[in-house]
């Protein structure tokens, strides 16, 4: 693995240096939709110049994500595609990982570990990120966008939170639904409406899906923001053996907001556009990215929310998945 960092304001730059011996087979591009109502996500027109590159190259190629934890238009398969197509990502096959309704995982080598069983299917991954902040990780990047977004539901809980789900009674309308979805019974009717029994409780997350009344709070605060942050690295890190290092990544530093993809309304951009990074070391890129967001914003971008937003990197170099001493090639 190479500590090079290559930056450029150009897409076509960074794709002509794309080294495709690192790729093999078939090839999942790791990607964020945006939710519906969110203006700032990744423009589709740079994710299909990647895509047709890696065409022109005869590999095979999809799009892939997992269903996201809350409810929104991302929840399962058929809407989640669907906000796909609706934003510009008609141009290529879309596999949504854990399947329909976020049930469909496999275990990786890790305490809790679980992500999108689809992952089995492919060699190779393009982890092509759009930078941004986000109120509890720092910042979204490589490492969020592969660890946190190819986690199933129930890996995202798992990342989110150690303690069970809860419900409010004051929206539950004693429907039924997260009963008759819970796998091992959990859940039981009581007088207020619907309550979860913490001790039998899997962490499967399909009560929070289900509820169309959004009354199954996810309990975010359930882990500390250094927790979070471990947490979504050992799940970047798991997948990276997973997938025997046959990896690149792909920082896009463009639109950058104060919080990620997943607000489901328009947000400004909070600076200037920066530009696009290639690497095949993920700490290198995500430092690298820090680094360059910190210099153009003068500082602002670190000083977003409270956490402390090297955590992710530095927890990372300790596992060796990289490095943060990383060699910054500019092509112009
Ligand atoms: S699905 Fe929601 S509204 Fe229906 S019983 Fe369960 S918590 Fe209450
Ligand atoms: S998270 Fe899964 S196991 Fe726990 S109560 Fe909800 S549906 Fe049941």
């Amino acid at each position: 693995m190479t500590d090079e960092v290559i930056f450029s304001k150009e897409i076509e730059k960074i794709i002509e240096n794309i080294d495709s011996s690192k790729l093999s087979g078939k090839i999942g591009i790791k990607t964020h939709f945006g939710e519906e109502g969110n203006e700032t996500y990744l423009n589709p027109k740079l994710v299909k110049a990647i895509y047709e590159k890696l065409i022109s190259l005869d590999f095979e190629v999809a799009l892939i994500e997992c269903n996201v934890l809350y409810q929104g238009s991302r929840t399962d398969k058929k809407s989640h595609i669907e906000t796909a197509k609706k934003h510009g990502f008609d141009f290529a096959p879309i596999d949504i990982l854990d399947g329909q309704d976020g049930k469909e995982e496999i275990h990786l080598e890790i305490e809790k570990g679980r992500v999108g069983k689809g992952l089995q299917k492919y060699d190779s991954l393009v982890v092509l990120s759009h930078f941004k902040g986000h109120v509890a990780a720092g910042f979204g990047g490589a490492f969020k966008n592969l660890g946190m977004g190819l986690g199933s539901r129930a890996g995202k809980l798992a990342m989110h939170s150690d303690v069970s789900p809860s419900i409010s009674s004051e929206k539950c309308i004693k429907c039924g639904d997260c009963i008759e979805n819970c796998d091992v019974e959990a859940i039981r009717m009581a007088q207020n409406g619907a309550v979860i029994d913490s001790k039998i409780c899997i962490g499967c997350a399909m009560c929070i899906a289900i509820c169309k009344e959004k009354a199954v709070n996810i309990p975010w605060g359930g882990s500390t923001s250094k927790e979070l942050q471990e947490k979504i690295v050992d799940y970047s890190s798991a997948i990276i053996n997973r997938m025997n290092q046959r990896l690149v990544y792909i920082n896009v530093l463009k639109n950058i907001t104060e919080d990620c993809d997943c607000v489901g309304k328009p947000m400004q951009p909070m600076m200037e556009d920066v530009g696009i990074l290639l690497s095949e070391d993920p700490v290198a890129i995500e430092s690298a990215s820090l680094d360059l967001v910190d210099e153009v914003s003068d500082g602002h971008f670190k000083e977003i929310n409270s956490v402390d937003n090297r955590l992710k990197i530095n927890y990372a170099e300790r596992l060796n998945l990289g490095t943060r001493n990383y060699q910054l090639k500019v092509i112009k």
